[in-house]
């Protein structure tokens, strides 16, 4: 007993700090130039806001200068958090293991290259008072290069399609949730790259807010292969079956042209009384491809049911987490 009285007493910096309302998360991949200067900013930011709030690092694996500025940040301002992942997962999923340690009624992601203003978190936080589930970003005078804001546009184009919700930038990453908007699909978020879209597509209310955008120091994390597999990710992920709706198009095609050239054939040998063989051979041909239309159209259900099952493999393992 006496001994646990003498028991060094743990901090008590977690016990008595209020429960955040904000929670800013923000993932991190080699960006040693500009963390501590985002989250000086962030931090003066949000102090001023006034409400208790956390800020979560996620560092992505980055293999320079990164994480040491993230342990120092920690161990300086007590409301930053920070989690290393074991190796670079990428972006989504790093979003996710921030999102999940989040305790904030609101919550907003920001990323670390200063191409968004942290001076902004004030317009977004209030959004999402003011009674939104999601303050979506929009950015104002795009500051990027053509090769990456033409694949933006494309995939803008298609997440309003099959999401059927028209915001102008579901790419911006300068975002705040409500907590009650994140928790049904956080499970979800990370396996998806585009975590605005599948939160809106949950049926999330939408204000847009215009957000200041700066050009990148150096590059984007993105290289032009990165942002085709994005598309092809977004296909894959919001219109869950492409191969079915080529299927059921091959299939259709087919088969009309089938009936076509049969119809052709039969007039054919009625009206020159000769059997025209090339003509059958060819609309057995068209019919065959029809039936494998069909076929690949099932085959697409079928791989969209597995694929539903599958994708509950874990996202990332954790290097180390500080608090
Ligand atoms: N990022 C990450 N993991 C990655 C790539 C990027 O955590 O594999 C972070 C990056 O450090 C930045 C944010 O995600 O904070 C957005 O990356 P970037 O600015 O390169 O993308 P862009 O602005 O071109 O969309
Ligand atoms: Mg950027």
């Amino acid at each position: 007993m006496a001994e646990a009285e003498t028991a060094a007493q743990p901090a008590p910096r977690l016990a008595e700090a209020p429960l955040p309302v904000v929670s800013l998360v923000v993932p991190v991949y080699n960006e040693e130039g500009t963390l501590e200067e985002v989250c000086r900013r962030a931090l003066a930011t949000l102090e001023s806001l006034g409400k208790p709030f956390e800020l979560i690092v996620v560092d992505d694996g980055s293999q320079d200068g990164t994480w040491a500025i993230a342990e120092r940040l920690v161990a300086a301002e007590p409301p930053v958090r920070a989690v290393r992942l074991k190796r670079n997962f990428g972006q989504h999923p790093a979003m996710h293991a921030g999102l999940s340690r989040a305790s904030g009624d609101i919550i907003v992601t920001m990323d670390a290259d200063l191409q968004n203003v942290p001076e902004d978190l004030p317009k977004l936080i209030a959004a999402v008072e003011g009674g939104a589930d999601v303050a979506s970003g929009r950015r104002r005078g795009r500051e990027d290069s053509w090769g990456r804001t033409f694949p933006s546009k494309m995939v803008n184009g298609m997440l309003r399609r099959f999401t059927g919700v028209d915001i102008a930038d579901f790419g911006c990453a300068f975002n705040a949730y409500s907590r009650s908007a994140i928790e049904p699909v956080l499970g979800v978020i990370g396996k998806q790259k585009f975590t605005k879209a599948l939160v809106l597509s949950a049926g999330a209310s939408v204000v847009e807010v215009d957000l200041s955008h700066q050009p990148r120091a150096d590059g984007s994390r993105y290289s032009p292969f990165r942002l085709i597999r994005l598309a092809l990710h977004v296909l894959a992920g919001f219109w869950p079956q492409p191969i079915q709706w080529a299927g059921v198009l091959i299939g259709a095609i087919c088969g009309l042209l089938t009936i076509a050239v049969g119809v052709w054939g039969i007039v054919v040998w009625v009206v020159n009384g000769d059997f025209p063989g090339l003509l059958f051979l060819g609309g057995l041909v068209l019919g065959v491809l029809a039936v494998q239309g069909f076929i690949l159209a099932l085959v697409g259900e079928y791989l969209g049911r597995i694929q539903r099952d599958v994708e509950g493999r874990p996202l990332y393992t954790i290097d180390q987490e500080l608090s």
